[in-house]
């Protein structure tokens, strides 16, 4: 299976958390950014996609013309015909009904909406753009407009946060099939790290707060499928269950990394480099021998909680030599009750998902 990725780089300001590679304040850029990543597409025309997800930043702020120009650009380079799943990630300031309807004309179902809380104070906390109404009425609004599956990120740990419950028990009431369940954590140079605000929860304390969130969730119905992701039965992403499940995909646009043919290669992370050169100067161009993609398929795999890994199929697949080394180490963190084995199938014990890093490091080397 093949997923498409487009990255979309702009946002109205930056997050005070935020690492992901995005520009804010630059949206007179936008026209040379749809040109220079549709002929990026065109590097690449005639391959076929299961799966299309447009990413950010904030694709919302294409607003419907530019949503048109992306997608009709992305239909004559690629083959489309095939994609089951289009997911297009929005921020509640700009999911305008417009911009929503252009989405679902141009042939998205399922929308993922950046709320990340339903308080104002914890959202000031973070310096989100948007508040808690903004978010609610985003919500709705996609429900009622007929996407089929509704997506929200909700963050844990923010400053101040007491319970994640009422935030996704409103999400749920409005219509949400799936959450995104994201920890706050301090990345090195942003705002949040150099400047830390009182009432930070604890790492206990962030611990006990996604574990209460998780709770609500199960109790709501949802199944936490991925260390992240929770969904009602049968809604989970697609797109991102193939990276998970170790699939093919191509990554347009500035920080795009792509999977394909045995090779793996990211976009440099700076718009006015790729507004340049679209997709000509890659970084990172990595050809992986069948051990280490092995071993990278079976960390992806473990992330996957219910469905974790299957050993006698990757030993089919891979063959036994490139995969001795991974099911040595699957079997010692086993021993150490890192991991559980039922058969050939390994998993995550549900105990250890916020501190599986380790655990997934180690199944790498
Ligand atoms: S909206 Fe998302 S991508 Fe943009 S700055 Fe905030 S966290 Fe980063």
């Amino acid at each position: 299976m093949k997923g498409l990725y487009v990255h979309v780089p702009f946002c109205v300001s930056k997050c005070a958390y935020c690492d992901f590679y995005s520009v804010a304040g630059r949206l007179d850029l936008i026209p040379s950014y749809l040109d220079a990543v549709l002929a990026e597409a065109r590097r690449h025309a005639g391959l076929s996609f299961e799966t299309l997800y447009l990413g950010g930043g904030t694709p919302s702020l294409l607003e419907a013309g530019g949503l048109r120009q992306l997608m009709e650009g992305l239909g004559r380079s690629f083959d489309l015909s095939r994609v089951t799943e289009a997911t297009i990630e929005v921020n509640p300031e700009s999911a305008s009904g417009e911009c929503l309807r252009a989405a679902l004309e141009t042939g998205f179902r399922r929308v993922s909406i950046g709320v990340q809380s339903l308080s104002d104070a914890e959202l000031r906390s973070v310096g989100r753009a948007h508040n808690a109404l903004q978010a609610a009425e985003a919500v709705s609004r996609a429900a009622e407009l007929g996407f089929g599956d509704v997506s929200a990120d909700a963050m844990v740990g923010l400053p101040g946060q007491r319970s994640v419950g009422p935030t996704l028990q409103r999400l749920v009431s409005l219509g949400v099939s799936h959450v995104s369940l994201y920890c706050l954590s301090l990345e090195p140079g942003t705002p949040l790290a150099l400047h830390p605000p009182g009432g930070l929860p604890s790492e206990d304390e962030q611990a006990d707060l996604f574990e209460g969130a998780r709770a609500w969730l199960e109790d709501l119905g949802f199944v936490h499928y991925e260390i992240s992701n929770f969904c009602r039965p049968g809604r989970e992403c697609r797109h991102n269950v193939n990276y998970w499940r170790g699939g093919e995909y191509l990554g347009l646009g500035p920080s795009g990394a792509s999977h394909l043919g045995g090779r793996r290669w990211r976009n440099p992370a700076d718009l006015d480099a790729y507004l340049g050169h679209p997709g000509a100067a890659v970084e990172e161009m990595e050809e992986l021998g069948p051990g280490e993609k092995a071993a990278e398929e079976a960390m992806l795999r473990l992330r996957l909680l219910c469905e974790g890994l299957a050993a006698d199929d990757m030993v089919e697949r891979f063959g036994p030599e490139a995969m001795k080394g991974v099911l040595a180490r699957l079997d010692a963190l086993t021993a150490d009750g890192l991991l559980v084995r039922d058969g050939s199938r390994y998993r995550l014990p549900p105990g250890r998902v916020l501190t599986c890093n380790p655990i997934l490091a180690r199944v790498l080397a």
